[in-house]
């Protein structure tokens, strides 16, 4: 391990014996400047007498990893904060290990899709902001024209439907208005994410109406998914562009996806917490916390799942954290809001179910934060190593806890995972340096200007 270059100066080390960095889990003591907010180099357990004297915070076996990236949050701030918040959907994550998210266009109003909607959102957010956040633009008809200035802006990426959206300001692109965003996109080396369920095979399906989770499982047919999918990787093909596929509920897909990367084709995928840990057979009817958009499915699929994770085909798992106000969760499955939260627990309930399955906390990391962190071109973020900012999550990783509603600084603490027991605790959560929760509460003295910044895309390497 190298020596620390004598001209850097930390003013505090965290030690662990187990640091996840990207040549695996090692003891090391991490050297950072938090005046700089970055990672000055990650050294021996035992490093020497030049530290000697800096602030030193010893975590003993509870594991340090770099800060979760949660590329996948609606937060729906300004105009349905009744639903989420900066605020609460940033402290939130730092509670739960998050450092970094990326804003999802929809659900605020105005919905991000012109550089104007940016620069209010991002005037909403600053002040709020308890972590990172960083934000994605939006491809609707119509606003062609407003991709390339808003990628000019900062926007990492653009989000499309191909169906409706639930919400009636961000209608979906039909192929022609898709391709038509897309060969935009990809002439400027932009990103669009995707979610993927073809209109008519869910327009063909029976309507989902009613408590019972059969009836909407079947409204939302995997092969809705699995055709849009398909019509994804062969535009992206034809027009050389880089694709993402959002929420991959249908392990169907994954061996297409699979061949298509084999091939070259740019198109990458995430999953989320709750398909690799909830199935549809423990469902209670009328239970609509459980109700997102594609659904939860079978035991079986979820297995296919793990194993798309296991040998690289799915690359990240990301929240989709989407709440609401607690009313629109009726107990119909047919009027329900879908949308499940998660932003505080995705870290142990990823864990809880990846330990079970023989996975390490290392493939947690790369799944939750080295890889989103990639997807989007944020290169100082998704790793412990020399330069990258000082955004880590302390983690008990054999510590349990079960879930309770109440202790979640979601808005609205509604929850398909309430009374669950996890495993993983998260002890501390730190950005650029600064601990900002602690033991799931936030850290440092109250008034304090908050650590977290607003982020803008990178040019790419
Ligand atoms: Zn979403």
């Amino acid at each position: 391990m190298p020596e620390l270059d004598p001209e850097l100066e930390p003013d505090l080390v965290l030690r662990s014996t187990r640091v996840i960095t990207p040549d695996g889990q090692r003891a090391a003591s991490v050297a950072v400047s938090a005046a700089e907010g970055r990672i000055l180099a990650v050294l021996p357990y035992d490093t020497g007498t030049h530290l000697r004297g800096v602030r030193t915070e010893d975590f003993g076996d509870d594991v340090l990893l770099p800060g979760l990236v949660d590329t996948h949050v609606h937060v729906n701030d300004p105009g349905r904060t009744d639903w989420e918040g900066f605020a609460t959907a940033t402290r939130a994550a730092a509670a739960g290990g998050v450092t970094t998210l990326v804003d999802m266009p929809l659900n605020s109003v105005p919905p991000t899709t012109s550089v104007e909607a940016l620069e209010i959102k991002r005037n909403v957010a600053r002040p709020a902001a308890h972590i990172d956040i960083g934000f994605w633009g939006g491809a609707i008809p119509g606003n062609t024209a407003d991709l390339r200035p808003l990628h000019d802006a900062g926007v990492l990426g653009f989000k499309c439907f191909l169906l409706h959206s639930g919400v009636d300001e961000f209608p979906h692109l039909d192929p022609a208005g898709l391709k038509a965003a897309l060969r935009e996109i990809a002439g400027f080396g932009g990103l669009l994410i995707v979610h993927a369920e073809d209109p008519q095979l869910i327009d063909g399906a029976p309507p989902p109406s009613g408590p019972r989770y059969a009836d909407f499982l079947a409204s939302r047919p995997r092969a809705a998914e699995n055709r849009a999918v398909e019509g994804l990787i062969d535009l992206a093909r034809e027009l050389g562009a880089r694709v993402h596929i959002l929420h991959l509920s249908s392990a169907e897909s994954l061996p297409r996806i699979a061949a298509a990367r084999r091939e070259g084709v740019a198109i990458t995928v995430e999953t989320c917490p709750h398909f690799l840990t909830l199935t549809a057979e423990e469902v209670p009817d009328g239970a609509t916390e459980f109700k997102c958009c594609p659904p939860i499915r079978e035991a079986a699929n979820q297995d296919a799942l793990w194993r798309g994770l296991a040998d690289g085909t799915i690359d990240c798992v990301v929240s989709d954290h989407s709440p609401c106000t607690a009313d629109l969760k009726t107990d119909d499955f047919g009027q329900a809001w879908g949308g499940i939260s998660s932003l505080q627990l995705g870290l142990p309930a990823v864990w809880t179910e990846a330990r079970r399955r023989g996975h390490t906390v290392e493939d947690v990391v790369r799944w939750m934060s080295t890889a989103p962190a990639a997807l989007v071109g944020l290169r100082r973020k998704g790793a412990i190593e020399a330069g990258r900012d000082a955004d880590f999550a302390v983690l008990a990783p054999e510590e349990t806890f079960t879930v309770d509603p109440a202790a979640l600084h979601h808005r609205n603490q509604v929850t398909a995972y309430a009374g669950k027991t996890l495993h993983g605790v998260v002890r501390s959560t730190w950005l650029r340096g600064h601990k900002i929760a602690d033991h799931g509460a936030p850290a440092g003295p109250t008034g304090r200007p908050l650590t977290g910044r607003l982020l803008e895309r990178q040019p790419r390497a």
